[in-house]
């Protein structure tokens, strides 16, 4: 039998790496995207390989429709169709909002949000025709809680709640379920940033007492997509150590 298929978007670096791999180590073919790290992108499929899994690399820019459009076209053409699609791509560009420029606004919508849904719908075009699907978006805890600094970040990231919730209540019944993982503080080059002052503070709101790993995250994402999971849907699971209870 065919291995099943997942795109993960975002796949060069940091979380989105890990789920490759982890989602590799489970048999799953994989298809990954970037929008600049061509090498990095294709070390993580030198990853998956590994597992004995066909895994491709490929550049697409998850805010433009037609590269989106060639993206999916080509998963077709290579395998048929994707089964899993994890919305992992994602940039910050925090400011606070009176520094906030329109432009920093409308780059994080555009990758964050916007991407999520192109990817969405082309996914759902083909998972419709095999009556079942994994959609998971890699959320935040920003989405949920807001962040000072962050109006563009948390409110692509809550709009991407709002995306799934509303994906799994029109796809349910086509065997399709759409589910968030919200990470908190997860060790990656987008957390790198931060002065040792600011990650010690995270720290310790967090009550496990630690940052969490890219594993962490893709743990919660091979569970959602197993067929084991078929029963949830809509539903936001938080990968956070209880920093946002
Ligand atoms: P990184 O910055 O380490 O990696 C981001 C990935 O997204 C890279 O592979 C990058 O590839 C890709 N990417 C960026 N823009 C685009 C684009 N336009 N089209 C396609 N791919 C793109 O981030 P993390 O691994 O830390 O984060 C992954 C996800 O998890 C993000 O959605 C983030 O918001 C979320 N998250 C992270 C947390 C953390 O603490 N790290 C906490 C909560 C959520 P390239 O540069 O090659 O284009």
């Amino acid at each position: 039998m065919a291995n099943r298929v997942a795109l993960v978007t975002g796949g060069s670096r940091g979380i989105g790496r890990v789920i490759c791999v982890e989602l590799a180590k489970k048999g799953y073919d994989i298809v990954t995207c970037y929008s600049r790290g061509a090498e990095a992108a294709e070390e993580t499929m030198s990853l998956c390989r590994e597992y004995g899994v066909e895994a491709v690399a490929l550049c697409a820019d998850v805010s433009r429709q037609n590269d989106v459009t060639v993206l999916f076209s080509e998963i077709k053409e290579r395998f048929g169709g994707v089964d899993v699609l994890v919305n992992n791509a994602g940039i910050t560009k925090d400011n606070l909002i009176l520094r906030m420029s329109e432009e920093d606004f409308d780059d994080v919508i555009s990758i964050n949000l916007k991407g999520a849904f192109l990817c969405s719908k082309e996914a759902a075009k083909q998972m419709l025709r095999k009556k079942s699907g994994r959609i998971i978006n890699i959320s935040s805890v920003v989405g949920i809680g807001g962040n000072a600094g962050q109006a563009n970040y948390a409110s692509s990231k809550a709009g991407m709640i709002g995306l799934a919730k509303s994906l799994a209540k029109e796809l349910g019944g086509k065997g399709i379920t759409v589910n968030v993982v919200a990470p908190g503080f997860i060790q990656t080059d987008m957390t790198a940033e931060l002065s040792e002052d600011m990650k010690k503070y995270w720290e310790q709101q967090i009550p496990r007492k630690r940052a969490g790993s890219p594993e962490d995250v893709a743990n919660a994402v091979c569970f959602l997509a197993a067929s084991e999971s078929d029963y949830i849907t809509g539903q936001v699971l938080a990968v956070d150590g209880g920093m946002s209870m």
